[in-house]
């Protein structure tokens, strides 16, 4: 402790109006004695978690249990905001001190165990550092309590024309000022500090104070609503089961809360509580989407398992930007309110909320399955899903690629996260049964929910779970520098039981089109065996489909390089797939041009905003 010097950390004017922020409903942020630390040089280093696209976040040994938060929002729309969070908090190795991540408000105080803490809070680093009074040792518990205020941090996303984090939507016509996290990957750490990385989930407890006539939504189950100073109320919720940092939900808004009939999806049967926050007005086109969520439960969890938390609904937002699941609240724009988006962000409840990421280059984990999610709800409500996974790959197609394991952060969120994702995922499919294949689905959420998982635990799970032929499949779609040939899969195609075709479930544009002529195909007849392989052309249009056929040599070629050259990368930087159709056949055995390029560069902010 005598490393330590004790002066007051902050001064004059900037204090005085923190003091007279924070005191504007009965909370008093009177700035005392702080102790801080001394300069970073004299600080025993803290050693980051360490993950590949974010290497400063987080802390390497430190396990947050749970975030106790008290949230004030006096003026809903602005970004200030104010709060008291209290960490529980444990290590995995001895700890010196604590860093937490925090760009956000100014701090206050910092209190270990109730006494005042050492600490130094570099707002350009976004670090928060805190002394203990001795070392943070594994087994033992602590509470550290952070008392906050001032305006969010910043945190700008190079996909989006936003900052991540707390976001402030001022008022506007007759839309009233509003509040809401879009924290994906790292914007909790604008207003909270925090623990910042997937792979440290943690419980939460959640209260939040707003002004009269407001209503706050957050994760968890709403447990308490108490009136406030001044008219205003504050709402508390609890969400039980660890989550990471970033799917964190809160809203703040003039909301009508709709409650809707539970769904016995939950752990054993358990009921999962309903309900979806519409801002007052949102038209009744928009409400419609959300009327399917109790079904889409019912379906995702036939497949994945039980619905991991206690309550599920939806609260929209009006800005336009894109959707993300925040855990048992789906953070939903206006612009996504339709069926798909619902269902992808419904199934990221089971991945990346529950099954979390060990590090932010395994995004595709949760994407991918996400992403495979449209197709089985698709397939659920009767659609054979051919045009899904033909549309799938086609895009695929006319993109740039790479192995699924992301190198960099614009990686994070591009078509090979989401559709070469899905596609691994279909070709480890059609390998087996969908009766194995659903199997190996629930095996793997119930399997490993407890730890950070990354696609190393996958494939080894894979191969376990199905065998070396869908283990192989996983690996080539994982590892290859580029996309991999279509396997078709075993099943049989419906038609064939009539009698007129032998083309098989998977499918791809040829197949599907000779499946439709009422006359059986020369292939068909010809008694090839199924296995055959086929190239993204083969996918894209019929034009292209006979010259893109790669021979069985080529295909063994790319797999062998494939698999002698693990994570190797194309050095081209992947693209987001364009939606315009007429570059199918442009993309189909051709690297897009650079003036595509351009395009999907000059594009590429407004595709950040359909993304899921
Ligand atoms: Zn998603």
């Amino acid at each position: 402790m005598t490393r330590f010097t004790f002066s007051l950390v902050r001064r004059s004017s900037s204090l005085l109006a923190l003091a007279l922020l924070a005191g504007t409903q009965g909370q008093t942020a009177t700035p005392t004695a702080v102790p801080t630390l001394p300069p970073p040089s004299a600080l025993i280093t803290a050693q980051p978690i360490g993950d590949s696209i974010f290497p400063a976040l987080g802390q390497a040994g430190l396990d947050v249990l749970n975030y106790d938060l008290d949230l004030f929002v006096d003026r809903p729309g602005r970004s200030e905001l104010r709060g008291t969070v209290v960490l529980t908090v444990t290590a995995t190795q001895p700890l010196p001190v604590l860093s937490l991540d925090f760009l956000g408000p100014q701090v206050l105080d910092v209190r270990w165990e109730g006494l005042p803490a050492p600490y130094r809070h570099d707002q350009t680093a976004g670090k928060l550092t805190i002394q203990p009074p001795q070392p943070l040792r594994p087994g033992t518990l602590a509470r550290v309590t952070v008392r906050f205020a001032g305006k969010a941090g910043v945190r700008p996303d190079p996909d989006l024309p936003i900052d991540v984090g707390w976001q402030a939507v001022p008022a506007q016509g007759d839309r009233v000022g509003a509040n809401f996290t879009l924290s994906e990957p790292d914007g909790t750490r604008t207003f909270l500090p925090v623990n910042d990385h997937p792979s440290d989930p943690a419980t939460f407890t959640t209260r939040v104070t707003v002004p009269a006539g407001y209503t706050a939504a957050a994760s968890g189950v709403e447990r308490a609503e108490v009136a406030a100073p001044d008219g205003g109320r504050t709402f508390t919720f609890e969400q039980a089961q660890p989550i990471p940092t970033y799917t964190l939900a809160i809203h703040v808004n003039q909301f009508e809360r709709v409650d809707a009939a539970a769904v016995p999806v939950g752990v054993a049967g358990s009921d999962v509580l309903r309900r979806d926050y519409f801002p007052v007005g949102t038209q009744a086109d928009t409400r419609a989407a959300y009327t399917s969520t109790g079904e889409i439960l019912k379906v995702l969890a036939e497949w994945f398992g039980p619905y991991p938390f206690s309550a599920y609904g939806s609260a929209i937002v009006t800005p336009r930007v894109p959707a993300l699941e925040t855990a048992t609240l789906s953070t939903m724009p206006v612009t996504s309110s339709n069926t798909r988006v619902l269902v992808h962000e419904t199934a990221h409840q089971w991945f990346g909320d529950q099954l979390t990421l060990a590090d932010w280059s395994e995004v595709w984990l949760n994407e991918g399955f996400a992403t495979y999610a449209e197709l089985l709800w698709a397939q659920a409500q009767g659609e054979a899903g051919e045009d899904i996974v033909r549309g799938w790959y086609a895009r695929a197609g006319r993109s740039q690629t790479r192995p699924l394991v992301a190198t960099s952060e614009a990686q994070l969120f591009d078509t090979t996260a989401y559709i070469r994702g899905a596609l691994a995922l279909h070709a480890v499919r059609v390998t087996v049964d969908d009766a194995a294949f659903k199997g190996y689905l629930r095996g793997w959420v119930a399997g490993f929910h407890n730890r950070p998982v990354t696609t190393a635990d996958l494939l080894a799970y894979t191969r376990t779970r199905l065998g070396a032929t869908a283990g192989a499949a996983l690996r080539l779609w994982a590892e290859s520098p580029e996309l991999p040939p279509f396997r078709k899969g075993k099943h049989r195609h419906i038609h064939r039981a009539q009698g007129g075709c032998a083309c098989q479930a998977t499918p791809h544009a040829r197949c599907s089109s000779r499946c439709s002529s009422s006359r059986p195909s020369r292939r068909a007849s010809s008694g090839r065996p199924s296995g055959r392989l086929l190239s993204p052309c083969t996918m894209g249009t019929k034009r292209n489909s006979g010259r893109a056929i790669r021979s069985r040599r080529a295909v063994k070629a790319t797999t062998k390089s494939a698999r002698s050259s693990k994570w190797a990368l194309s050095s081209a930087r992947s693209g987001k797939g364009s939606p315009d159709s007429r570059s199918i056949s442009a993309g189909c055995g051709s690297k897009p041009s650079s003036s595509s390029l351009s395009r999907r560069d000059v594009s590429r902010k407004i595709d950040a905003l359909g993304r899921v």
